[in-house]
């Protein structure tokens, strides 16, 4: 890539919605670049959250389903086959309020722009927070899951624990009663955060009990998650409670910080989008989940992605 040039489109991030913006902007002949991150880094995760999982099975056209970085290395081969250009690198920085738009790789206080984009595709989408337990890690992908729309499926007749107290742990649990025999929520306190319908609905769901004041500190099994080791924040009690499989419900961070006071952003985080995938910034788009934290799957964020990529190029004709 020559220094200084100035690109029809630059995509940040290669998950599903990056990487379909980019199949959508090169089969449009926009030669779009896209920055997939550095897999060293640990904020990114180049190829995006299916990277972390194993089988995916809700992705249509695999009847029999799809590893999640089969998939993604699939659409990497689509989209440079049409000849998107994909770096290993990371912006880190943007200024928006050019035409064209700067883009920062390395350091970010260099006096000039490493390249410019006439029009921007953001898909840094969100990760999801984690425990941060070193078994947790280990076991992502074999009984610890942070998606039971995702991988509810894989847990039928099985025990699961699901750790939060919002209304995305509520939300997971009572999806993950159809498939299991029984649901534990784990919160570390004695009082849900969840909205008083969502607690209502998990009170009276005979499959869902509580383990309040507790805290998730291991995860047990060798191959597999075979249970959780849970703290009684009170007492310091520790117990191992016997479970297939772990969901991590507590709470998404979408990774927007580049853009803070540039883009309008929700109260947590997201950037805000309207007509599409537009954001405030004429030129600028936004798809995926650091723009969506009610879907939240692989299919919405390729849709999106593929938004993006139209809006981008119907901006792009409207310049000339
Ligand atoms: P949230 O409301 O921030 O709740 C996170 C939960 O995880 C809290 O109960 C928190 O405990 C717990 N937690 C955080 N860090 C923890 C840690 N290190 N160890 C153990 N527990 C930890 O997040 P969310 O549930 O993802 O919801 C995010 C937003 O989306 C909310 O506004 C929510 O209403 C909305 N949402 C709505 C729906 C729906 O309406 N159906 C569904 C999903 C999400 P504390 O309570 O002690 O802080």
């Amino acid at each position: 890539m020559e220094s200084g040039a100035t690109r029809d489109v630059v995509i940040l991030g290669s998950g599903p919605a990056g990487l379909t913006a980019a199949i959508y902007a090169a089969r449009a002949e926009l030669k779009p670049l896209v920055l997939e991150g550095e897999p060293s880094s640990t904020s990114d995760q180049p190829g995006g959250q299916l990277m972390l999982t194993t089988e995916v099975e809700n992705f249509p056209g695999f009847t029999h389903g799809v590893l999640g970085p089969e998939l993604m290395v699939s659409m990497r081969a689509q989209a440079e086959r049409f000849g998107a250009e994909i770096l290993t690198e990371r912006a880190s920085r943007v200024e928006l309020n050019t035409s064209p738009i700067g883009v920062w790789i390395g350091d970010p206080t260099a006096p000039e722009p490493t390249l410019h984009a006439r029009a921007l595709i953001i898909a840094t989408g969100a990760r999801s927070l984690m425990l941060g337990l070193e078994n947790e890690a280990r076991l992502l992908g074999y009984g610890v899951s942070t998606c039971a729309t995702c991988d509810g499926f894989f847990f039928r007749g099985k025990q699961i624990v699901v750790v939060g107290g919002g209304d995305s742990a509520l939300e997971e649990a009572l999806f993950l009663t159809k498939f299991g025999d029984s649901v534990t929520v784990v919160h570390r306190r004695k009082e849900l955060r969840a909205s008083k319908i969502m607690q209502d609905r998990a009170f009276t769901n005979d499959k869902i009990t509580f383990r309040w004041d507790s805290s998730v500190v291991d995860v047990l099994g060798g191959e597999r998650v075979r249970g959780v080791k849970v703290r009684d924040v009170n007492t310091g009690e520790e117990t191992d409670l016997a479970a297939d499989g772990l969901f991590v419900a507590i709470g998404h961070a979408p990774t927007t910080e580049l853009f803070a006071g540039q883009l309008e952003m929700d109260e947590g985080g997201y950037l805000v989008t309207h007509d599409g995938t537009k954001t405030g910034v004429p030129g600028v788009c936004a798809c995926g989940d650091v723009q969506d934290h009610i879907y939240r799957q692989a299919i919405t964020a390729a849709g999106s992605g593929c938004m993006a990529a139209i809006d981008a190029e119907r901006y792009l004709s409207s310049l000339t």
